[in-house]
């Protein structure tokens, strides 16, 4: 039987590696090209909650996550000020750094006997290649609807939570925290500010810690942080899931990026490189042409995540207006967090 093809992807994020270790172990060959290093902070929530944890199973790294650290959250809480309303998860999600866990799916990926180029940067080329995946993570984007999004993240120790997972909202941020392995916990936030507004000129703890008075800033009083934790990104944009011409072969958030408020994108990006692993296989072993693959994952990823990326975005959009987050009773009820919780899993 002749050797498969290899297969080339770009980029060595999530999406990037777990579709790496799939196809070394469907015995494909594989090349990543990584612009970055291992290991590495990024801003994320940390907070892998959806389908993408089972990927992560049928991959055979839960074991190896656990013995990393990683913890299962059971509960999440949603806090306006000083009013907190806990819920259990109705699935259980797992919490690991990304500094953990990026360098763990790079090891794993060359253990299998993938190729791992980092700290290069692949010059795209213009032309969709057949063989190439883009997994490359978001479009960067100035301004989206006149507003500047972005995130920050730090490890913080010494921070006691009430629940596994506590999303903290605020007028123009929203902050979340969630346990790590080694007593860490996770803080990150997205932000917004208007195009003419200034730049913030607060230090990241005290943006991350919020406004006095409030329980976010209760919770983080005493913390810990970890300077060299503290990251940041710009640039962030949101929108619905719409279908471009663009039929190149991509996976995660090369499409589109959900609002982390869902707490999905890492489930995203995991889940597009379970769609993606058939297809590719098959290509490789020439019992289909690239078009067919390229045009299969794309259908698979537009069926599969147009509708949970419709209803994130509603809820970000609830997330920031003053009107909703005076209701917060009601949107913050038992049925309404287990009906938001599937809409967007
Ligand atoms: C504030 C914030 C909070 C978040 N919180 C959560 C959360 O709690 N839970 C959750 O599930 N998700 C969360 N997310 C989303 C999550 O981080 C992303 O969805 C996920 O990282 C996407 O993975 P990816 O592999 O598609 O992209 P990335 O992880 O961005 O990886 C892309 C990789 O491609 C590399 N690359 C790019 N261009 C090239 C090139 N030309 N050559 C070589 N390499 C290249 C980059 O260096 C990068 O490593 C959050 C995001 C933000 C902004």
């Amino acid at each position: 039987m002749a050797e498969p093809r290899q297969i080339t992807i770009i980029g060595g994020g999530l999406a990037g590696l777990a579709l790496g270790i799939g196809l070394r172990q469907r015995e494909i060959p594989v090349l990543i090209w990584e612009a970055g290093t291992y290991p590495r902070h990024r801003v994320c929530g940390e907070f892998i909650s959806g389908q993408g944890v089972k990927l992560l199973e049928e991959l055979g790294l839960r074991e190896k996550l656990a013995r990393a650290g990683a913890r299962t959250a059971e509960s999440a809480a949603m806090v306006f000020g000083r009013r907190f309303y806990q819920h259990r998860l109705p699935t259980t999600a797992l919490c690991i750094s990304r500094y953990t866990l990026d360098q763990l799916l790079a090891d794993e990926f060359q253990r299998l006997g993938g190729i791992l180029k980092t700290g290069s940067r692949f010059a795209a080329p213009v032309q969709p290649t057949e063989g190439h995946v883009r997994a490359t993570g978001r479009s960067p984007q100035t301004l989206d609807n006149g507003w500047h999004w972005f995130g920050l993240k730090a490890h913080v120790r010494n921070v006691k939570l009430a629940a596994d997972l506590e999303m903290h909202y605020s007028d123009n941020a929203y902050i979340g925290l969630c346990a790590l392995e080694r007593d860490l916990v996770n803080v990150c936030g997205l932000f917004r500010r208007r195009r003419n507004d200034p730049k913030p000129s607060r230090e990241i703890p005290e943006m991350l810690q919020g406004k006095p008075g409030t329980l976010l800033h209760e919770r983080l009083r005493h913390g810990d942080w970890v300077s060299e934790s503290i990251c940041t990104v710009a640039g962030l944009s949101f929108g619905p899931l719409a279908k471009s011409t663009d039929t190149a072969c991509r996976a995660g958030d090369v499409f589109r990026m959900i609002p982390p408020l869902t707490g999905n994108g890492m489930s995203i990006a995991f889940e597009s490189a379970g769609i993606a692993l058939q297809p590719l296989e098959n290509f490789a072993r020439g019992s289909i042409c690239w078009q067919d693959t390229e045009r299969s994952i794309t259908q698979s990823y537009f069926d599969t995540f147009r509708s949970r990326f419709w209803w994130a975005n509603l809820l970000q959009k609830l997330a920031f207006s003053p009107a909703a987050r005076a209701c917060s009773p009601l949107f913050c009820s038992e049925t309404a967090f287990r009906f938001c919780f599937f809409k967007t899993r």
